[in-house]
């Protein structure tokens, strides 16, 4: 069993999570479950990590960014919050703002950071300052990049069968890939499974992972 190094804590005081596996530079920092009714994007993050036996590239994985939404099976965090809208993008717009559709809106929060599980997060990044970030996240089944990551998208596209795609359809100011792939112009892939993610999903996000990991 790998020891998991508590980051911080989450609006009801749940732990969060990252599991350290390897020495050297951080090669690859990876989350999952920023959104709470994603849980396959956990479980992937759980499976690629125990398939790491702390030979390769070191690697830094937080599986359950947002453990109150998951324990609710809600989106948000405990107050309300997207925490990827509340990341300190340029783009970064408090309060509501719209989503997908007419009918969706997201909270961004009042502030950058304003949420204890995106600023663990956020720190976590500062600290190891990996060469390459992924987020894991459900439904669209694609391989959304950021910054300078158009070819290693492409090499995971293949690797799990899901296209790589420059836009997911929809502005996402504040958003983990606005801030570190735009704004910060490092390699940010946002793989996203399918909902729900069959035991051939969760196997082909890892095999993702595994060429993110190099
Ligand atoms: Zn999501």
């Amino acid at each position: 069993m790998i020891p998991r190094e508590v980051i911080g804590r989450s609006i009801e005081g749940r732990p969060i999570e990252a599991i350290a596996i390897g020495a050297g530079r951080t090669r690859l920092l990876v989350h999952g479950g920023i959104h709470g009714d994603e849980p396959g994007a956990v479980e992937a993050v759980e499976r690629f990590v125990t398939l790491l036996d702390g030979t390769g590239p070191r690697v830094v994985a937080v599986p359950a960014v947002n453990p109150d939404g998951l324990a609710a099976r809600r989106k948000d965090n405990a107050r309300g919050v997207d925490l990827n809208r509340n990341f300190p993008a340029r783009s970064f717009c408090p309060g509501a703002i719209p989503g997908p559709t007419a009918a969706t809106r997201y909270d961004a929060g009042p502030s950058p950071l304003s949420e204890p599980e995106s600023a663990a997060l956020a720190a976590l990044v500062a600290r190891e300052d990996p060469c390459v970030l992924v987020a894991l996240h459900q439904p669209l089944a694609c391989v959304n990049f950021d910054g300078p990551a158009r070819d290693l998208a492409a090499r995971m596209a293949a690797a799990c069968g899901w296209p790589a795609v420059a836009d997911v359809g929809y502005p996402t100011p504040g958003s983990f890939g606005a801030r570190y792939g735009v704004d910060e112009q490092r390699p940010v892939i946002t793989l996203e499974l399918p909902r729900p993610a069959s035991e051939g999903d969760l196997a082909a996000a890892v095999r993702a992972l595994l060429v993110a990991r190099g």
